[in-house]
């Protein structure tokens, strides 16, 4: 899996993390080379594109960390990135098949690798789930396919719908829903009858049989070794049948691996599960952290890039406290703040987790505060010089006047910001008497 993509992207990591110094020049080649990487391993255009862009980004806003190389901090931005790219803005979790009987709709073209995937799913809920599973074959049309399954059934010990001549797919979904019921089974699965192509029958045919069986999970099987036509696939059986998640088959092969890489981005679905053989336990979860790391190859390095970040900020919070424990709170304080705000979900996330500060959240709830306010205040004291940052007091109406206006901003706004960072600096120094603050800071670190 994603063999000649992982040798590409690790030379031009190579040479980039034993580079001490790095310019803007020498990342931008870099990136070029793992586009060029990413194209070529069949993902699509505007996926690359993205990612690449947010890298740029990344990578130009970051602070030089210390221990590490920038190169090796590059490569945790592309692995973060990667990851992004490969589960959106979140892992799906399990399968969701509580509620016994649960019904899985297994859809796909014929060849995807369907009926081995359902077998192999099957095993695994078995095997490592305990559950009780039922299977049972919906392709009328090709007796083989029911009998496939029937034999996949006997060899992993897991029971299959008796078949019965003459039976549409819908009438089959019933009778395994009632015998799924009647036989206290925990999980059916409905292996559906697949096409060469996606045509109006086949997908009539999907559409009436997740009518009667309501399935709680509707996997989508499509063959990795097809990159951008698995993504076309799947967009289309998604707008006409509704898929909530995705099997990526024949993994194992040396597929260049951009459908696993486009999926996400381009369908919305994620990946549950890629396929790694023909074997019937050759069947893997997809997490998108280990499969990022397969792609980089670098996991030392991305490990290593997180521990000394979490170090510096371990050292920054532990330095900002012993400062604000003195009464010292001046805006360059406050802009790391605002900062972390916005990284840990916004003011009222925030302002919620700090003691004492409950009220000072509901406050910025009623006056509509958000996420741009935060912004508009970060810029509000970049506009600001160094010495006028240490000493905030110092400002004088001509220079708020300057800086607002530098900004793009109100003198109105530079006032609030003003207060509130009094009010700020206030509650640190009654919170660092109390021991307060310790705790408060543990919280938002
Ligand atoms: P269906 O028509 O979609 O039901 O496809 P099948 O389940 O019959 O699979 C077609 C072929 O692909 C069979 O020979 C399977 O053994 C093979 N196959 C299925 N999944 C994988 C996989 O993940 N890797 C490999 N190498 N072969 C697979």
């Amino acid at each position: 899996m994603f063999e000649s993509l992982s040798d590409r992207l690790s030379g031009v990591f190579d040479r980039l993390t034993k580079q001490g110094a790095l310019s803007e020049d020498d990342v931008k080649t870099a990136l070029r080379e793992v586009r060029i990487a990413l194209l070529e391993a069949d993902v699509s255009l505007p996926v690359a594109r993205d990612l690449i862009k947010a890298v740029q980004e990344k990578a130009s806003g970051q602070s030089v960390t210390k221990s590490v190389t920038p190169g090796q901090q590059v490569v945790k931005i592309v692995h973060d990135e990667l990851v992004h790219v490969l589960q959106g803005d979140g892992d799906p979790g399990a399968l969701k098949i509580d509620n016994p009987p649960a019904p899985i709709l297994m859809v796909g073209l014929q060849g995807s690798g369907k009926t081995t995937t359902t077998a192999k799913l099957a095993k695994r809920l078995k095997d490592r789930e305990g559950k009780k599973v039922l299977m049972a074959s919906l392709d009328v049309n090709r007796p083989a396919a029911m009998e496939q399954l029937q034999i996949l059934g006997a060899q992993i010990g897991v029971d299959t719908l008796p078949i019965v001549k003459g039976e549409d797919p819908v009438q089959i979904a019933k009778r395994a829903k009632t015998a799924a019921a009647m036989g206290g089974y925990d999980v059916y699965i409905l292996d559906t009858a697949g096409r060469l192509h996606i045509d109006a029958e086949l997908i009539a045919q999907a559409a009436a049989v997740r009518d009667v069986a309501q399935p709680r999970e509707t996997l989508l099987v499509v063959d990795g070794l097809t990159g951008q036509d698995a993504v076309n696939v799947a967009t289309e059986f998604d707008d006409k049948i509704g898929v909530t998640g995705v099997v990526l088959t024949r993994m194992d092969g040396d597929g260049r691996g951009g459908a696993a890489l486009s999926m996400r981005a381009v369908t919305g679905k994620p990946i549950r599960f890629v396929g790694l053989g023909e074997k019937l336990d050759a069947i893997e979860e997809f997490h998108a952290e280990r499969v990022a790391g397969r792609i980089l190859g670098m996991g030392d390095i991305v490990s290593l890039v997180e521990k000394a970040q979490q170090t510096i900020e371990a050292d920054q919070a532990e330095r900002m406290m012993k400062r604000f424990q003195k009464g010292r709170f001046n805006m360059n304080d406050m802009r790391m703040q605002l900062d972390q705000m916005l990284k840990m979900g916004g003011m009222e996330g925030m302002m919620g987790m700090m003691p004492g500060m409950k009220k000072a959240a509901k406050q910025v709830e009623e006056s509509g505060m958000d996420d741009s306010v935060l912004k508009r205040q970060i810029a509000l004291i970049n506009s600001m010089t160094k010495t006028e940052r240490a000493n905030p007091q110092l400002l004088q109406a001509s220079r708020k006047k300057r800086i607002a206006a530098g900004s793009g901003l109100e003198v109105r706004e530079l006032n609030q910001l003003i207060k509130m960072h009094r009010q700020m600096a206030d509650m640190m120094k009654k919170m660092g008497k109390g021991g307060m603050l310790k705790q408060a800071m543990k919280g938002m670190f």
